[in-house]
């Protein structure tokens, strides 16, 4: 967890309240109903990592993950979390994302979108399907049968640039 989440994670700890213990109830059962509504076995390990995924944008590695699902408790191991991802993956809820040489990091958005990759902290994030126009994919040489495609923007992110300037 990031200083920033942590704060905002013991901010939220402090005032919880009825409300936020349902909410937190509810959004366990709607991720149950959805791993189980894929034909998935609901193990406490799937369940964390997909529950981990979802709170998250920034498409981490295994070892992000792991380092994160065990700061509380320390149960899980790579081959587990590993394991969870694959089983996660294969019925299409999370999706595998490499853009780095041998880099697999791991999305909860399994819908279309583009991303942008930072190369000075490597982070990554979601952009918008909508943000570019359409690219013509007719323009391929004939021969060429296009079947998906997405587009990846290098550059710098706006946490680096900033730091940079100090
Ligand atoms: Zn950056
Ligand atoms: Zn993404």
């Amino acid at each position: 967890m990031k200083c920033q989440e942590k704060k905002r994670y013991n901010n939220n700890l402090r005032s919880v309240n009825v409300i936020q213990v349902n909410a937190m109830q509810q959004k366990a059962d709607e991720i149950v109903k959805t791993l189980k509504s894929k034909g998935l076995r609901v193990t406490p390990q799937r369940f964390a990592v997909y529950a981990n995924l979802l709170a998250r944008e920034d498409h981490p590695t295994v070892d992000q993950i792991l380092t994160n699902l065990n700061q509380d408790a320390p149960t899980s191991s790579q081959a587990t979390v590993y394991a969870a991802l694959q089983a996660l993956r294969e019925v299409g809820l999370v999706r595998e994302v490499l853009l780095e040489e041998g880099v697999s990091r791991y999305d909860a958005n399994v819908g279309l979108h583009h991303h942008f990759r930072c190369k000075c902290c490597g982070a990554i994030e979601d952009i918008g399907w909508d943000t570019f126009e359409c690219i013509d994919l007719n323009k391929l040489r004939s021969g060429l049968k296009a079947e998906r495609y997405e587009v990846t923007v290098q550059g710098i992110c706006d946490r680096c640039e900033t730091k940079s300037k100090v």
